[in-house]
């Protein structure tokens, strides 16, 4: 699969082993990137928007720096609230209520941490990783289904929500 900066649209190489041929992938390149973190919050935003599926912008921690209005619309609905908010607390992860976002024992087994602590420690970019995770939504425990992709820029992890799908209760 190719993959452009969606920036600028450099081709950044080919990504084996994934997807059909002739399926494109967007990241981001080291100039854009470098653009990009010169900006404050709100304008890595906008970058973020560029994107059509939701974006979370974390650190080494699973902090969120930024968001863009997709991750917003299913998370808590403004940057605000979201920034400096680790990722389990900012998308009500159910163990991440009970114990802290990385602090409980099934943070260990969490998709989405362990692919975002992969990418930052390797620099490997992983693509289309299951995750699946128990949220709650006002006092109802949903179950979901993510695909997940991660990438490095810098000292920072993209975080990118490819699909989310609802899991029937009781499986
Ligand atoms: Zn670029």
């Amino acid at each position: 699969m190719e993959k452009y900066c969606a920036w600028c649209g450099i081709h950044l190489g080919t990504i084996e082993a994934v997807g059909k041929p002739g399926m494109v992938s967007h990241g981001i390149c080291i100039e854009c990137a470098e653009k990009l973190f010169q900006e404050n919050p709100l304008q890595i935003q906008y970058f973020l928007n560029r994107f059509e599926i939701p974006i979370l912008l974390v650190d080494d921690d699973c902090r969120v720096i930024s968001a863009n209005d997709r991750a917003l619309e299913l998370t808590c609905q403004s940057l605000e609230c979201a920034t400096g908010r680790l990722a389990g607390d900012v998308m009500e992860c159910k163990h991440a209520k009970a114990g802290g976002c990385g602090k409980t024992v099934h943070c260990k087994a969490c998709a989405i941490r362990n692919s975002v602590t992969h990418t930052h420690q390797t620099g490997e970019t992983l693509y289309r990783i299951p995750a699946f995770q128990n949220l709650i939504q006002g006092d109802r425990e949903i179950k979901v289904r993510f695909l997940i992709s991660t990438e490095k820029i810098k000292d920072v992890v993209i975080l990118k929500i490819e699909e989310v799908s609802g899991v029937q209760q009781g499986d």
